[in-house]
């Protein structure tokens, strides 16, 4: 017999996103179902954010094992156990997963059911042998690996971010497809936990990224012995010998083919939009994921959408940002609207990059004909970059000609926390004479922001007029 729900709001989806509205909802007293069909934390925590940071630290460890020289520690030889970090991983996940758990959320009143979930109607659901009705539906289904058509692909043993921290043996060689940010964490990783790697990207790496600090990331990839393949597309893969994968590549009007013993395919995300019963419901959706206005309302307004399913940028931080919203929408009719808060953006890489608001030529295209200035500052000049000898990677800060801060752009190390004040200061739209005045402890890598927005002052301070006022006031003052 199927049971039947009533409820206040009815979650789909138990992610960085669906578990935020649920836990919210819950708490403030809103009847709350939450239906997940895989495991509970979705991506970020199985197979996204949390293995992906966990796996680089092993990493970084054996660099940093490998770097000790110049610093007077010398380690005999940096042996790496694959399985042991694999274990590390496995282990923050078990750590991390009682706060995603369905005894938290049952104990906070929710109910979990474990199921795929359906539309059967425009207000709906069924799952697990209940449809449930609710005032207000949330969709927070997330996102796939996009698996690219590529002749012979689905013949072979390949791995995604689904499979691959379950790997327990190092690759012998690792061929990932794809330069993204996902496909540059993970190269980095297995690099340094000695596997050797290629990275095939069709364009350049870290596309979406400013190319001047993309580069500092590049370069350093190479330096630690990544094979770095540009402008290069798979166009097949086979099976090679003795349980080798062939992949066949087009570069420059050439075909070439590199043998590895593993792939990786990072070529990005497909929300999961199939198998929802959208169309019952009138949720309209195409392939880059389910439209939503500002609010993050559906066709169907009883019904919102937010975190990867709706395709914009794929953070767990936006995931949960979208939730705040869908609350305040639906528990207190409040007209909140996504798109105005600025959004960081990390690639965990070592350096890391991180950027918020406009890069310069995001600036350039977004007020033509006006004049911006762009503000840099390398982390070489930086005390405390040279005592730990991190000194690769700069700040580039782009403002008005007037000095309203539009973006910033950090690589190097910690870029990932130095955006933080930046993400704050175009938010409540501060000038850059805010950033230059406050006091930063010395010696810490915050300061290569602060030196950057000193330099907008730097021309005018240092120009003759400033030095024949300052003779004028020392003689006549
Ligand atoms: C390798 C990797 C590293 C990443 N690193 C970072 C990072 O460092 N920082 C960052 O901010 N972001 C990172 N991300 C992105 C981040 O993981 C996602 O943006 C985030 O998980 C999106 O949250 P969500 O709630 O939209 O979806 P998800 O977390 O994917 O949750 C969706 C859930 O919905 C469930 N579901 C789907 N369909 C149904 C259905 N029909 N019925 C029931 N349940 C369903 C799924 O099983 C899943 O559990 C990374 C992603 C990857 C792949």
């Amino acid at each position: 017999m199927v049971e039947r729900i009533d409820t206040d709001i009815c979650v789909i989806g138990a992610g960085s996103g669906g578990l935020t509205v649920a836990a919210g909802a819950s708490q403030m007293g809103a009847a709350t179902v939450l239906i997940e069909r895989g495991r509970m934390g979705g991506d970020c925590l199985n197979a996204g954010c949390v293995p992906s940071k966990s796996l680089l630290a092993a990493a970084a460890v054996a660099e940093t094992a490998r770097r000790g020289a110049p610093f007077g520690v010398k380690a005999s030889e940096v042996v790496v156990d694959f399985a042991q970090a694999r274990r590390h991983v496995q282990s923050v996940i078990a750590e991390i997963a009682p706060t995603d758990s369905i005894a938290r959320f049952t104990g906070l009143g929710v109910r979990v059911i474990k199921a795929q979930a359906r539309f059967v109607g425009p207000r709906e659901v069924a799952a697990g042998g209940a449809e449930i009705r609710a005032r207000r539906f949330v969709l927070a289904t997330g996102s796939a690996p996009l698996v690219p058509p590529i002749s012979g692909l689905a013949g072979v043993p390949y791995l995604t971010n689904e499979s691959v921290f379950d790997n327990p043996t190092r690759p012998e060689h690792l061929i990932v497809v794809g330069g993204g940010p996902v496909g540059v964490e993970l190269a980095q990783a297995h690099r340094r936990l000695g596997a050797r790697v290629t990275v095939v990207e069709m364009a350049r790496i870290l596309g979406a990224a400013d190319p001047e600090l993309a580069e500092v990331v590049r370069v350093a990839l190479v330096r630690e012995g990544i094979e770095m393949l540009e402008g290069a597309a798979v166009t097949a893969v086979r099976r090679g010998e003795s349980d080798s994968l062939t992949v066949v590549l087009e570069e420059d009007g050439h075909t070439r083919e590199i043998a590895g013993s593993h792939i990786l395919v990072a070529v990005g995300r497909k929300p999961n939009v199939d198998d929802l019963g959208l169309d019952v419901a009138g949720v309209a959706h195409d392939r880059r994921g389910v439209r939503v206005d500002s609010r993050l309302r559906t066709s169907n307004k009883r019904i919102s959408a937010i975190g990867d399913v709706i395709g914009t940028q794929q953070f767990t931080h936006l995931a949960a940002h979208h939730a705040g919203i869908v609350l305040r929408n639906a528990l207190f009719r409040l007209p909140a609207r996504a798109g105005r808060q600025a959004l960081p953006l990390v690639t965990f890489a070592d350096p890391e990059l991180a950027e918020v608001g406009l890069g310069e030529s995001a600036a350039r295209a977004a007020r033509p004909g006006k004049a911006i200035r762009i503000l840099r500052w390398p982390f070489s000049e930086n005390d405390r970059a040279r005592a730990e000898r991190r000194t690769a990677g700069l700040i580039k800060v782009v403002t008005t000609a007037n000095g309203r801060i539009l973006g910033a752009g950090i690589v190097g190390a910690h870029a990932g926390e130095l955006i933080q004040p930046w993400v704050l200061a175009i938010d409540n739209r501060l000038k850059i004479g805010a950033m230059a005045s406050a006091m930063v402890a010395y010696p810490t890598y915050i300061e290569v922001g602060k030196r950057a927005a000193g330099s907008y002052y730097a021309a005018r301070l240092f120009s003759e007029r400033t030095k024949s006022i300052v003779r004028f006031l020392a003689r006549f003052g």
